[in-house]
């Protein structure tokens, strides 16, 4: 393939990722978003492979790379459980932190990569930099991982002087980095780049160990914009337009994302930026505070949580991470369903965070084909809860909770919630007094017009569903 066909079909691909994000930014055009994703990564690949820089003789190793990368992910994305589906993003983001590293280095070793002058400078520094980005996703990634998984506690690791620990961190790179500058060659430039990579790594790790569980969502978007820059790293390195322009689109709507995050969380950007995350605002959840009692509280059956829904003339349904865990989307779409056709007034109200990445709850209710115009955002239906009848918690729990807004102790004190204690009834669908991801015990619960429906979302749904249309 020519130079210009090459940067042609770069061209196309590069519109079709804008097209795509921009199609991927609302419910109802996302499927389409998706495809031109596909399709301009596909263009991508094959422009890449079949272009001017890879050799005939390169193209057998990139087929091979290919078909076991490409099986390997077909085979994750076929096995993985939605549930799971954070988890496998956050593994994502930690493999092209880990291609910035490996390139980044291949090209500083690469002994057909002769640059003088400036240009050394600049691809050095690209070098640098980009391994220097790729280290931190790489580590920070794989620990939200393991806290999203489960396997690492979402307790805050909080180091005495974390802080001063970070400065003096940041301090050693760039002493390190006018090292490697300035050595004369590359068994030189190796030593300073290799502790640059160590320090990273471990900069990496105690950055997102330091995140409460409350916290996640930011690291969770933040980590996805890293992963984007460092692509874009990569494209510096590599010379190549398309990776630069890709990683910047990703880097920058993860910067949005995060944004967004950050409002939702009510916390501020720049110190999430500056790496100032949880400090002064949240202290280190207490799982057991989730066992004391605080209360009575007053369970319901899933006959009576059925006659309340139908004498109800208006319902708001709030999904959280449990309805995920239970697969009840269909159940809770067939509910909707049964309700409108009995004159209800049925609408969604979605958390920012709920679930365990952006826009979860909107992908599991698109999935059941719950109609768009009935899922509102939080700021569009939270004012609406006091002239509800009933307000119906599947599966969520920090999201309700009131003392984010009651308790200025509590770790998500500040954190906007959906304010379901103030409809008439609020019926909590969950299978224990357990708390949530933060770990905070939620007063909800105990409140006088709050009833709780234990068990399964699933099955609990499934038994409403029969008593309502029974
Ligand atoms: P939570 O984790 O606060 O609560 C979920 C609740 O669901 C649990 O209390 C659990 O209670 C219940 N549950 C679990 N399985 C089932 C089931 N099978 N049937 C019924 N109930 C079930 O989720 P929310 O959605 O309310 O809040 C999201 C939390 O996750 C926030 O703290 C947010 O910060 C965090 N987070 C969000 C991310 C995002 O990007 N959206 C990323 C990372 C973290 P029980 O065990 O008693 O059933």
């Amino acid at each position: 393939m020519s130079q210009s066909l090459a940067t042609v079909a770069y061209l196309g691909a590069a519109i079709l990722f804008i097209l795509s994000l921009s199609g991927l930014s609302n419910p109802e055009t996302s499927r389409r978003g998706n495809l031109f994703g596909m399709i301009g990564m596909a263009l991508a690949v094959l422009a890449t492979v079949f272009g001017p820089s890879v050799s005939t003789s390169g193209i057998a190793w990139i087929v091979i790379a290919l078909v076991v990368g490409g099986g390997i992910g077909l085979y994750a994305a076929k096995v993985v459980k939605m549930t799971q589906m954070p988890e496998l993003v956050a593994l994502m983001h930690s493999l092209v932190g880990l291609a910035a590293c490996i390139v980044g280095f291949a090209s500083y070793i690469d002994p057909t990569m002769k640059y003088e002058g400036a240009e050394k400078i600049i691809h050095e520094v690209e070098i640098y930099v980009g391994i220097l980005i790729g280290a931190v996703t790489f580590s920070g990634s794989l620990i939200a991982f393991g806290k999203l998984a489960g396997r690492i506690g979402g307790k805050p690791l909080l180091l005495p002087a974390r802080h001063w620990l970070n400065l003096i961190a940041l301090l050693v790179v760039i002493w390190f980095g006018r090292e490697f500058l300035a050595a004369p060659d590359v068994n030189a430039g190796m030593l300073p780049l290799i502790v640059m990579t160590v320090i990273a790594l471990l900069f990496g790790i105690h950055m997102v160990m330091a995140i409460g569980g409350a916290d996640m969502p930011v690291v969770v978007s933040m980590l996805n914009s890293y992963s984007g820059w460092a692509a874009a790293a990569t494209g510096f390195m590599l010379s190549n337009d398309l990776l630069i322009v890709t990683g910047a689109l990703v880097g920058s709507s993860g910067a949005i994302l995060s944004y967004i995050m950050c409002t939702a969380m009510n916390r501020n950007f720049i110190s999430v930026i500056a790496g100032g995350f949880g400090s002064g605002g949240g202290t280190p959840a207490k799982k057991s505070d989730a066992a004391e009692p605080q209360g009575e509280v007053v369970p319901v059956s899933a006959a009576e949580t059925s006659e309340m829904l139908r004498d109800a003339k208006s319902v708001i349904i709030v999904p959280g991470y449990g309805m995920a865990v239970a697969q009840a989307q269909h159940t809770v779409y067939e509910i909707t369903k049964t309700l409108r056709e009995k004159g209800v007034d049925v609408r969604f109200a979605i958390h920012p965070v709920a679930g365990r990445m952006p826009g979860h709850m909107n992908v599991l209710l698109a999935e059941a084909k719950v109609p768009y115009d009935i899922v509102m955002e939080m700021d569009e239906i939270n004012e609406d809860f006091p002239d509800t009848d009933v307000a119906i918690v599947i599966g969520a729990n920090d999201i309700v909770n009131p003392s984010a807004a009651e308790d200025p102790s509590s770790p998500i004190a500040g954190m906007p919630v959906l304010e379901v204690w103030k409809a008439k009834t609020s019926i909590v669908m969950k299978r224990s007094m357990a708390s949530g991801y933060a770990g905070v015990d939620n007063p909800l619960f105990y409140k006088e017009n709050n009833r709780m429906l234990f068990g399964d979302a699933k099955k609990m749904l499934d038994e409403v569903l029969v008593a309502l249309k029974g």
